[in-house]
């Protein structure tokens, strides 16, 4: 049975992160002599609010306790050069820190993927290292709702080319990430937990709980009930656990240390808006699919901000394309279009067309500001 301990923090982080690791076999189950380890971190947005990345003085305790553990080199890395603002020469002497950008990286077809079909590069680290420690910040995500160790993968792939995910279908891409390398050691830091409307919104409520496990579908199943989400209602654990890669039951997994109801902070969790029906009376909506919840997730999350922070708004001279539509001229139609996601493609001479599977939240928000604006 995968075993996940639920730790918490209002003590010494270091300390703290020795006994939850202790929880699951101790850092020396993870870390030999002689190991190369990857600290995989959150860290590529530079927002200064508490919750927006992996709390970095967990990632730097983790670094220390694995140098101790005799590792000959501990990296920490993550795609674009933010991760140099958090993690600066001066504060860390026992670990390399490295942008994915930089690196030396392979172009690399991925077996047995679902939908990244084409080759793509992986940083060499990535594949090299003996122990990966992937080590996200949990969150909500409108797009995938929930955003912790298995979407912290995005973050191998360097520089733009994650995109690609959003192009080929980011439930199944993170999938294939995660069955193309398999994170040894997760450390979900909920020291502050990013709740609200993320990706366009959302900020950090003071949670103090570090969530560990050697199983990345089984640690973000535990983080998921945390939340008060479903884990069979996202789709990435649920198609992670079809192909094996872990369990998505709680009745699978053990918790140790606290338990999910003794955990005070829940009572604050505010969720992400992905429903778009409280504004249908205020913009055009075509959406006959029911198909794909991904894109309705998305635009809902986008149009939300602008929605939200000012009630009188009414852009219903705007009509919005959602998802797969099979005639789109049998329906009313105004002058200002936004063909949002892949699935509208066929129709994108008719308006502001925006792609991805799904296109990013902020995408929508943008689209609908410059369908205001034109
Ligand atoms: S509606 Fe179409 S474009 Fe949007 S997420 Fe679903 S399959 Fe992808």
């Amino acid at each position: 049975m995968d075993k996940v301990a639920i730790v918490r923090t209002k003590e010494n982080i270091y300390e703290s992160l020795g006994k939850a690791l202790d929880l699951i076999g101790g850092i020396e189950r993870f870390v030999k002599r002689g190991d190369t380890v990857l600290i995989k971190p959150n860290a590529f947005i530079s927002r200064e609010e508490k919750g927006f990345i992996t709390d970095t003085e967990v990632v730097i305790s983790l670094a220390k306790l694995c140098k101790e553990q005799g590792a000959k080199e501990v990296y920490i890395g993550e795609r674009t050069p933010v991760v140099f603002k958090w993690y600066s020469k001066e504060k860390i002497n026992f670990a390399e820190v490295i942008c994915f950008d930089d690196v030396p990286q392979n172009l690399k077809l991925i077996p047995n993927a679902r939908v990244i079909k084409t080759a793509v590069p992986i940083p060499r680290i990535v594949e090299e290292c003996d122990v990966f420690i992937n080590v996200p910040g949990l969150r909500f995500h409108a797009l995938s709702l929930l955003s912790n160790g298995m979407k912290n993968m995005m973050g191998i792939m360097p520089k733009e080319t994650t995109h690609i995910i959003h192009i080929s279908g980011l439930e199944d891409a993170i999938v294939d990430l995660n069955n193309f390398r398999r994170s040894n050691l997760i450390v979900s830091t909920a020291i502050h937990t990013l709740v609200g409307n993320f990706p366009v919104g959302g900020y950090g409520i003071k949670s103090d709980t570090l969530i560990v496990g050697d199983n990345v579908v089984a640690v973000d199943t535990v983080s998921a009930k945390i939340l008060k989400l479903e884990p069979r209602e996202i789709r990435h654990l649920l198609l992670a656990n079809k192909i094996g890669l872990g369990p998505i039951d709680l009745s699978e997994i053990e918790i140790l240390g606290e338990s999910i109801e003794s955990l005070e902070w829940r009572e604050k969790i505010e969720k992400p808006i992905i429903d778009y029906t409280p504004y249908k009376e205020r913009i055009n909506i075509i959406d006959p699919s029911n198909s794909c919840i991904c894109c309705k997730r998305a635009f809902a999350c986008g149009l939300s901000d602008i929605l939200e922070k000012d009630k009188d708004l009414n852009l219903k001279y705007i009509t919005a394309v959602i998802g797969p539509v099979e005639n789109l001229d049998k329906y009313e139609l105004t002058e200002k279009i936004i063909l949002f996601g892949n699935c509208t493609y066929p129709y994108r001479d008719r308006g502001i067309y925006i792609q991805g599977c799904p296109p990013r939240a902020n995408m929508a928000k943008q689209g609908v500001k410059d369908l205001i604006n034109k």
